[in-house]
This record gives structure tokens, sequence and C-alpha cells, in this order.
């Protein structure tokens, strides 16, 4: 296989300062959970996306200061010579494929969190900030400006000698570069206020500082929100096009996005690719310096018509080079139907902020590369690899695990599946509104078990115990998936729901069956994640009167983690979704729906019939009756213990590697990272 010609132009070399990239792959600064804390984690991961080709590689946002400290979110923190030499190691790991290391130098400003430093947190002018423990940001002194530039320098010099080659001056996301910047949070009447020319004053002397102490050894890159469907308030094009100007003689690489973070990291149901392409083409007016812009792009066509366009000279890419570390390395190969897609899910979001660690649908490794040693496209050779496999069930976790074991070279490797198309749940997934994308899970997974010679994929068979005790393979793994459950138990509650059987399942009405038009339908939904708001969206789009009954405070909390739910909330909305929180239901009865509020009270939707969105229960009946029969199988994925697609993925993967473990059920000890000098 070789390249297409027309992406040739993304493998240029391209100049920024003292320094030059291999090519027009850049991996931009994005965070983990695993900052300065885990530093051979950081080193491996980010190590691991230069050796799949990307010219460019950086950390994430590290605090310049102890009133910019992020407790319990993770950062890199670049605050003493532990810390230099922590971070040197992935300096080093991404040096060692050739490509350049960035580090991005950073204060929050008003959103610094401060929980551990007890550091005040400080902004332009006194501000109100929403939700941080009572309390807000008080405005700057002259003393402190001097001080945090002076941080900025520290750290700078730190990032120089850590070995890094991109020292960024880190302003987007509406941290405290964008806070000086825009007029509705910069009311200060001195020479940092007012006029446009004095509100870029501290972007301005702050880089000149850092060129000034770093720039012959250094590239000086500054990322800054441009504007944006949403954007950040006060921030817009036309004046963010002069600062770019202002910039231009003192920086050499500018990373420019749109909006605060949901909107920057958009996810596929509210965001195509390339949806910054109408702020980020336009930067080109302002300077001739080089320009990286993202927009979750996955498709090599496009990649190679924007730089064509002369408008940007790299392609940026978070969550894509998560899903694909080697996604450039493919392009060079012309192995495309190899790459792996990003699903736009925002699950490494999810998991980097809520379990600061960061892991992704598409690609089970990403995040184990040091502590599990695993490598996207390496698996180890299995012992033994004249044994066959069967496995039950073609879901994600199925997919998966057929994959990895064929991979690792067992001679044969047999997925049934009970239904005419693999993909499991995702089959509906995909179906609902919005979630297209999602599908992706399945394609790169179809394309990559059609071509392995070891495997067979068998569609259209539901084997029962007897056939998995005949079918004689050497291994047996179920990913048997899971089901809604119908019988009215829910989260949260011991009791059932009354007169759960008259309610359909989220299967049921994926498989076509309706309640009677003209009467309004629950969706209850007490998961609050994309199952229930998905139906409730189909059901509106069809005509239903669609109420979507929650008993969390907010419609679809797990879609704050994966930085949707206001997306969604709105969406609903505007689709005519009637949303209730803070429901419990009780009992349904052909007179309608019952419940109660959180506070107490009785709630009725009179005549509604409804839809059950509970909870989940795995499909585990074959494995009991397997191992009854004194079988030794393995069980991955939602059959095992329903969970995030996520999970799924991981585990057949998991399973798969671990198999000839001593318990492939569980996973084996990972290596963990303490405080200290890691070597
Ligand atoms: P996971 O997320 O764990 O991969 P899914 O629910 O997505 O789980 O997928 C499970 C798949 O297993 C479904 O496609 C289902 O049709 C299939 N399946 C369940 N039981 C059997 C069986 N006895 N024989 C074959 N396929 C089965």
């Amino acid at each position: 296989m070789a390249m297409e010609a027309r992406h040739a132009i993304l493998f240029e070399p391209v100049r920024i300062g003292p320094k030059t990239l291999p090519n027009r792959f850049y991996q931009v600064p994005h965070a983990t959970g695993f900052g300065a804390i885990k530093p051979r984690t950081q080193a491996a991961f980010r190590g691991m996306k230069a050796e799949g080709g990307w010219g460019g590689v950086c950390v994430e946002y590290a605090p310049v200061s102890t009133d910019s400290e992020e407790t319990p979110a993770v950062a890199a923190e670049i605050w003493d010579d532990l810390d230099v030499a922590n971070l040197a190691l992935t300096a080093n790991a991404i040096h060692a494929h050739g490509s350049l290391a960035g580090i991005e130098l950073f204060h929050g400003g008003a959103y610094s969190v401060n929980g551990a430093s007890r550091g005040t947190r400080i902004a332009p002018s006194a501000q109100g900030v929403e939700l941080i423990w009572a309390s807000g940001a008080r405005e700057m002194s002259l003393d402190d400006i001097s001080r945090v530039q002076a941080d900025f320098v520290t750290a700078a010099r730190r990032a120089r000698d850590a070995g890094y080659d991109i020292v960024y001056v880190y302003g987007a996301h509406g941290y405290l570069l964008t806070q000086f910047l825009s007029s509705v949070t910069n009311h200060r009447t001195d020479g940092y206020g007012g006029s446009l020319a004095n509100r870029a004053r501290f972007h301005i002397e702050t880089v000149e500082a850092v060129r000034e102490a770093v720039g012959d050894d250094c590239a000086i890159a500054t990322r800054m929100c441009i504007d944006g469907r949403e954007s950040i308030p006060g921030v817009r094009i036309d004046e963010m096009l002069e600062v770019v100007g202002m910039l231009d003689p003192i920086v050499d690489l500018f990373d420019v996005n749109v909006g605060a973070w949901p909107e920057d990291s958009g996810t596929s149901r509210y965001y195509d690719e390339g949806h910054q392409r109408p702020w980020v083409m336009r930067v080109r007016e302002a300077t001739d310096k080089a320009i990286v812009g993202v927009g979750r792009y996955t498709n090599p066509d496009l990649m190679a018509s924007i730089i064509r366009t002369g408008a940007v000279d790299l392609i940026g890419a978070a969550r894509p080079a998560i899903a694909d570390p080697f996604l450039p390395r493919k392009i060079a190969d012309g192995r495309y139907g190899d790459i792996r897609e990003c699903t736009g899910s925002n699950i490494c979001i999810l998991k980097e902020e809520t379990f600061a660690h960061v892991g992704c649908v598409q690609n089970p490794t990403a995040g184990e590369e040091y502590r599990r040693g695993w490598h996207p496209e390496d698996v180890p050779p299995i012992d033994r690899p004249d044994r066959s496999a069967l496995v039950v069930g073609a879901g994600p976790a199925g997919m998966e695990c057929a994959l990895t074991l064929a991979r690792r070279g067992l001679a044969a490797v047999h997925l049934v599946e009970a239904e005419a198309e693999i993909g499991g749940h995702l089959r509906w997934t995909r179906q609902l509104p919005t979630l297209g994308d999602w599908g992706r899970i399945t394609d790169w997974r179809a394309i990559q078990l059609a071509q392995h010679p070891a495997i067979e994929v068998i569609t259209g068979r539901r084997l029962t115990a007897e056939d998995i005790e005949d079918y004689g393979a050497d291994i047996v793994v179920l990913a048997t998936g899971s089901h809604w459950a119908a019988d009215g138990s829910q989260p949260a509650t011991d009791e059932l729901i009354a007169g759960a059987e008259r309610a359909l399942s989220p299967e049921r009405i994926m498989a076509g069956e309706r309640p009677e038009m003209g009467a309004p339908i629950a969706v209850y939904d007490a998961e609050g994640y994309y199952v229930g708001p998905g139906v409730a969206e189909l059901l509106a789009l069809e005509g239903y009167d669609v109420h979507l009954v929650t008993p969390h405070p907010v419609i679809s909390p797990i879609s704050d983690a994966t930085l949707e739910g206001d997306f969604l909330r709105r969406h609903l909305h505007d689709v005519g979704v009637r949303m209730v929180t803070g429901v419990t239901i009780g009992a349904i009865s052909p007179g309608g729906v019952a419940g109660e509020t959180s506070l107490g009270e009785a709630w009725e939707l009179p005549g509604a019939s409804v839809v059950l969105v509970t909870h989940r229960q795995s499909d585990d009946a074959l494995a009991r009756q397997l191992r009854a029969r004194g079988m030794d199988v393995h069980v991955v994925g939602d059959a095992l213990l329903p969970a995030m697609v996520s999970e799924a993925v991981f585990d057949g993967h998991r399973c798969a590697r671990e198999i000839d473990g001593p318990h492939p059920d569980f996973p084996l000890a990972y290596s963990r990272e303490r405080p200290g000098r890691a070597d």
C-alpha cells in the first residue's frame, strides 16, 4: 500500500522559530490526568504519539504559579527541579522518535481552583466566580502582574532545561490571558485595561518576557480563542485578529481555537469535523507565522485540502491522536482503512476529569502504555498459537476480544453473533439521532475482522450452552452483553416500579415498537447518560409528546462530564422534549405514570405510556449454565458488568491480552507511580 500523492503535503517539514517540525501532524496540548504526578505514564503516552508519527507532541497545561492550582484536576505543574526532572522524561520520549516536544505554560486566573495550594484567586478585575466554594477572584495588583509574568519566565527556563522545544504562553479557554483580553472581564483603568492595546498588554508582555528568556533555544507558541458559535464573552474575531497582529513579531506558532472547552472539544453529537474552520481559516489575514488549528480531523483528504489553502500550516489534534496515535504513520503507509477514527464521544475527557486517567472508546491502550505496557499496534504473540477460540457475541467487547486474540496469533477465532449484523448495542445506538459517529467503533472493527485471515465472523446464529460445548473451541469467551431492566428495578431505591410490565424498553423502541400516538410518553431516565435523551429525541422527532423524566437534579448529568450537557438540554428543548428533573417514578397504570419529587410531593403524568431507561442487567445466563457444566469460560464486557462502551472495549482487549494469565477475568496488577523522582 502507498500513500495517495495528494496527502504528501501533510508530510512537509514546518519551521517554527529556531526549530523545525518534521511534518504537519501536531498533537496540541490536552489534559490526561497524568500531569506532574504520573511522569512515566505521561512519557509513555506522549512518546507513543511521536512513534506514531505526530511531528509535534505537547503535554497538558502547566500552571506557573501556586495561585493557579488545579486540584482535584491534575496539571503538569512546573514549579521545581523535581518537576523538571520528571517532565524531562516526556521530552526525551518524544525526541526519541524525532518529534518536537511542547509545553503549555498557564495561569487560570479567576478559574483557578487552588484547592490544595490555598492561594487566593486572582483576575484582571475582581469578579464573582461560579460555584467555587462561596468565593470569587480579587483584582490583580501591579505587583501580582509582574510576579505572574516572572513566574512564566521561570517556568519557561525550567521547560527549556527539561528539553522542551516549544514553549507556550497559554491564552485560550477563558483563562487568565483571555480574562485580560475580554472587556467583559477586564474593567481595569490602568495600562492593562480599556483599549484593546491595553487589554492585550499582559499577553504581549508575557510573551515578550518568555521570548527574551528562552527564545533562542525554543519556539514560542501562544494559544488563543478567537471566536466561535458560542465563544467566550467578549472574544470576537475582529479584535482577536488585531491581537494576533500585535503578537506576530514575537510568536513563532499560533495555536488557535474557538469557544470555551465544551465548544473547542465539541462532541460529534453537536459539532462536525472541522467545525472551527470559519474562524480559524481567517487568522492568516493577520500573520504569516505558523498556524495550527483543531477540529477532530480524521479525514486525510480534508486535512490535505485545508493545508493546501495555505490558511493553516499544521493539523492539530487532541482526541484523534488519543483514538489513533498512529494516524500519521497509517496515512504515510497508505493504510487508510486502519485509521481508528475518533468518535467524538468525549469519554476521554470524562475519564481524565472524573477518574484522573485518560481512556478511549476506540483505543483501549490509551493511558495503558506505561502501566500495562500496552502498544496500540503491537500485541505480544500468544503461547500455543495452534489453539482455537470461540467468542460469543459481537458487540464492542466481543469484536475487540476476537480481534486481539487473532492479532496475538491464534490459528482460528470464531466470532458468533445472534443478530444479522455485528455491533451489539451499537447497532441501535448509532441509529439514535446525533449518535451516528459512535458507529465508528463497529466500523473500524468490521474492517479489521474481515481482513484477518484467522477470523471467521458468523452472524444470525444464537448459540446455546450445548452449541458452545459441541463447538469444541479451546478458549471460550462470552461477550453476550446486557439488556435494559424491564422488571421495574431502578438505581437508588429497592422498590420495584409497579406495573413495569406495561412499559417499553429502549431495545423494543429501537426494534420499531411504538406507544399509541396522541397520548404523552414518559421516557424515564434513571441512568442519566445518552440513551434516555436519545430515545426521547427520536420519539419527539416522530411527533410524540415526550416528557423526559429523571430522578437526577439535571437531565443527563453524565453528559456534563463529556462537556455536552448544556448542548444536549438545549437541543432537547429545541426538538420539543419536555424535561422533568428530580422525579422518581413508582407506578405505571392504565391511568398514566405516578411518582414523587425529590421534595416528597406527588407527581403524575395522566394517560402517559412509559419507556424505562433505568439500568442494565448482564446477560450472563450462558456463563452460569456453562460453568455449572464444569466448562472453563471467560466473560467480558457488559455480560460481566454493564458499563460505558469504553469499558467494554477495554475489557475485551484486556481479556485477550491476559488470556493465558492466572485469571483472565480479573485484571493483572499494573505499575503504579508514587511521588518522587522518576528515572
Ligand atoms: P458489549 O458492550 O459487552 O460488547 P453488547 O450488548 O453490545 O455487549 O453485545 C452483545 C452481543 O452479544 C449482542 O450483539 C447480542 O446479540 C450477542 N449475543 C448475546 N447472546 C448471544 C448468543 N447466545 N449467541 C450469539 N450472540 C449472542
